[in-house]
């Protein structure tokens, strides 16, 4: 199995990337049988199959595919009746999306701080903010310091690892706020042996090019109440309420996913299940080696957490603490493609907040490195990437 290292730190034919597609044969088949029949635009029968194949994976519901993540999140903001001038609560360290889907919305994100072991949103905080900075006024939770109700939630499932949901659909109940799940970057995770974006009222599902399944660009409403995924569709589709007149019954939007992508999407699920065991395989070749490493911290999920391992990322600490700029250099001149984590939403100029109750993102922000993960990344090319990053750590 171990291929010996002096072999390995030979450099690859060419570049390693962070997280790329994978496509298949079917893929091909699937979007020449759309373009031969000329249905390629958003309506057409890999749509529904890919809805439904969506809901198979997932574990059932109404699913309303979209032209992005993003706009899935935005409509699922909406269904779930987040409103102008509402507050939605989220994990400051997630995708700029998430934010702005508040936004489109009219109303203003509200920023939690996250778990410095799995990096994502830190329920207890989350619980001590709905307790101590709200209060239940005529019906409403309303934010003592801004005045404004908060609406909703929406957790993020952050590079893969599920937030842990119990306690938090308990404080939702507790205080009647609709969940919406960021699972852009979490299709095949799972809480409990229950999938992500099946787990709040809504979940939201991204298959941009770097995500684990790809359409080039797509996204999925997934919800188990009905009106809600009617709503979307309705939404997603211009608000149409007599295409022959032209009647539009709302401001709607043009979100829906086009038939060419459907059909992408289609091939891609079939392949999940091979490339969550890819993803497996690699996390636990980083994990061997990173574990005895004095100045990295690998990966602690709970124990509850089935990740897909979208994205290998750990962080470093003792003399290597808050160098991941350095390290991502380092990577870049051996032809190796690193990332940073996502700049937390609060110190953004457009999402400044007070960061004093957010240190444990600012702090991974700083130490936390995702090397490349993509489900096609060889044994060889993985061999190199370890061989450079221990170069840099020992040096
Ligand atoms: C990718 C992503 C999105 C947005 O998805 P798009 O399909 O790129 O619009 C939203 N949230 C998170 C956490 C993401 O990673």
């Amino acid at each position: 199995m171990k291929t010996p290292l002096k072999d390995i730190r030979r450099h690859p034919a060419s570049f390693i990337p962070l997280s790329v597609p994978n496509i298949s044969r079917k893929a091909w088949k699937y979007v020449e049988d759309c373009l031969s029949s000329g249905w390629v635009s958003s309506v057409g029968k890999y749509v529904t199959r890919f809805e439904q194949d969506l809901t198979a994976t997932v574990g059932g519901g109404h699913a309303v595919a979209t032209i992005n993540g993003t706009a899935a999140l935005h409509i699922g903001l909406l269904v779930a009746g987040v409103q102008p001038e509402d507050e939605v609560l989220m994990p400051t360290l997630t995708f700029v999306a998430s934010a702005n889907a508040a936004r489109y919305c009219g109303a203003y994100p509200i920023f939690v701080d996250v778990d410095p072991k799995t990096f994502v949103m830190d329920v207890s905080k989350t619980k001590t903010f709905l307790e101590e900075q709200c209060a239940v006024h005529q019906s409403h939770l309303i934010n003592k310091s801004t005045g404004r109700i908060v609406r909703a939630i929406m957790p993020v499932h952050f590079l893969g690892h599920p937030v842990d949901m119990d306690p938090l659909m308990e404080l939702a109940d507790r205080y009647k706020l609709a969940v919406v799940e960021d699972a852009c970057e979490s299709l095949g995770s799972a809480y409990k042996g229950r999938p992500t974006g099946r787990l709040g009222h809504v979940g939201c599902f991204s298959f941009n090019g770097n995500k684990i399944v790809t359409t080039g660009g797509g996204g999925m409403i997934v919800t188990n109440n009905k009106a809600w995924a009617d709503r979307a569709r309705y939404l997603t589709t211009q608000a149409k309420d007599d295409p022959k007149e032209y009647i539009h019954g709302a401001v709607g939007y043009n979100y829906r996913l086009t038939n060419i992508q459907a059909a992408l999407g289609c091939a891609q699920l079939e392949v999940l299940p091979k490339f969550l065991k890819a993803k497996t395989l690699i996390t636990s070749r980083y994990n061997e080696t990173f574990k005895n490493e004095e100045s990295v911290q690998a990966p602690i999920p709970s124990l509850w957490a089935k990740t897909n391992g979208w994205l290998y990322t750990f962080v470093l600490r003792e003399k290597k603490r808050g160098q991941a700029n350095q390290l991502i250099s380092f990577l870049e001149s051996k032809k190796i493609e690193a990332r940073k984590l996502f700049r937390p939403m609060h110190m953004m100029p457009i999402y400044r907040q007070d960061g004093s109750a957010l240190q444990e993102a600012e702090r991974l922000y700083e130490s936390a490195v995702s090397l490349p993960s993509s489900t096609n990344l060889t044994q060889r090319e993985q061999g190199y990437v370890i061989s450079c990053v221990k170069e840099w750590l020992d040096a």
